[in-house]
């Protein structure tokens, strides 16, 4: 396996106001390998959306450094960072409502990038983005449309067909599928994996439904309130997570069996993330934890190895 993009000791804090510090990034270190989607699971609030956003430059990160082929990132990226790496690194983000420009068609939003980042003449880009418009199950005819005129996966699929026309080696799926029909998210997810498999794409996937999660990625992180606390392979964590917040996050995942539902509705996740403001030493799941002890509430765990070899275990918890 080769490592194509790693994050180490990645952290990024926001100031609010003269004394508070919001850690939306603790000291999180991981890595994606070449045409490998990891998938990045918690819940809202747990930082996983800040850790892509700055792993791809879109935040300064506060610490820590990022290496993309073994090359450092740039803390920020500049108009000329944006010519180096747009055509290596994109991002598909969560919501296909808002994150498409209204006034744009569909043809000059999806061909945007190349107007902007190569030599390409325009029916050059015209025919490539009728080519990325079959690609991602729509028509070249609907390059003439607006995005109010597309259902909400398709419009996803305009901000894939956006993404993927850069000819991107890694991509950071933000939520892609958490703003639709549950009917669709399965389309949506598909489509992603079709690509991965014939573009060799190495994605970065950030969801809060693990079971899509599973099925979609061959790692799986799970970070709560700004800490990577365990990864390790995608079923290994589903079918057997060691964290004590990686338990209940799968058992609150939504049973389609509305008996299993009420048999398990005792082991689910009580309590919300708590704030992410000036966050107290020990371990920050402890004031939710079922099985906490003392240490916890002074000691934060660090992340040891359960299981060495290709794919790695690693758990922070004191109760290993
Ligand atoms: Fe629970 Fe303690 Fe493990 Fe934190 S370190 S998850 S509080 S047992």
């Amino acid at each position: 396996m080769t490592m194509l993009i790693e994050a180490r000791a990645l952290t990024k804090h926001f100031r609010i106001g003269k004394n508070k510090t919001v850690h939306a990034v603790d000291d999180v270190s991981l890595h994606v390998d070449k045409q490998e989607i990891l998938g990045l699971v918690g819940e809202s609030g747990s930082g996983k959306s800040t850790f892509g956003k700055t792993l791809v430059g879109l935040h300064e990160k506060t610490s820590g450094e990022v290496l993309y082929k073994g090359e450092k990132l740039p803390s920020k990226y500049r108009p000329k960072d944006f010519q180096k790496f747009a055509s290596s690194i994109q991002m598909i983000f969560q919501d296909p409502y808002s994150s498409l420009n209204p006034r744009m068609t569909v043809g000059e939003i999806i061909g945007e990038g190349l107007r902007l980042h190569s030599q390409l003449g325009s029916e050059q880009i015209r025919e490539s983005v009728a080519s990325w418009l079959i690609k991602v199950g729509l028509l070249p005819d609907h390059m003439s449309r607006y995005p109010h005129e597309f259902s909400g996966g398709q419009r996803q699929r305009i901000g894939i067909a956006r993404a993927l026309i850069m000819e991107p080696e890694f991509v950071v799926c933000d939520e892609p599928i958490s703003a639709l029909d549950v009917s669709v998210q399965a389309q949506v997810v598909n489509l992603l994996d079709e690509l991965k498999s014939s573009l060799g794409l190495t994605l970065l996937f950030i969801a809060h439904d693990l079971s899509m999660v599973r099925y979609v990625s061959d790692r799986m992180a799970v970070m709560y309130l700004g800490t990577l606390v365990e990864i390790g392979a995608s079923d290994e964590v589903f079918f057997d997570p060691k964290h004590p917040y990686t338990s209940l996050l799968i058992a609150s995942n939504p049973e389609p069996d509305p008996e299993s539902e009420r048999s398990r509705a005792s082991t689910t996740m009580t309590g919300e993330i708590p704030s992410a403001v000036n966050v107290k030493p020990g371990c920050r799941f402890a004031g939710r934890c079922p099985k906490v002890m003392r240490i916890c509430k002074t000691e934060s765990p660090i992340l040891k190895e359960l299981r060495k070899g290709s794919i790695q275990r690693l758990v922070a918890c004191h109760l290993y």
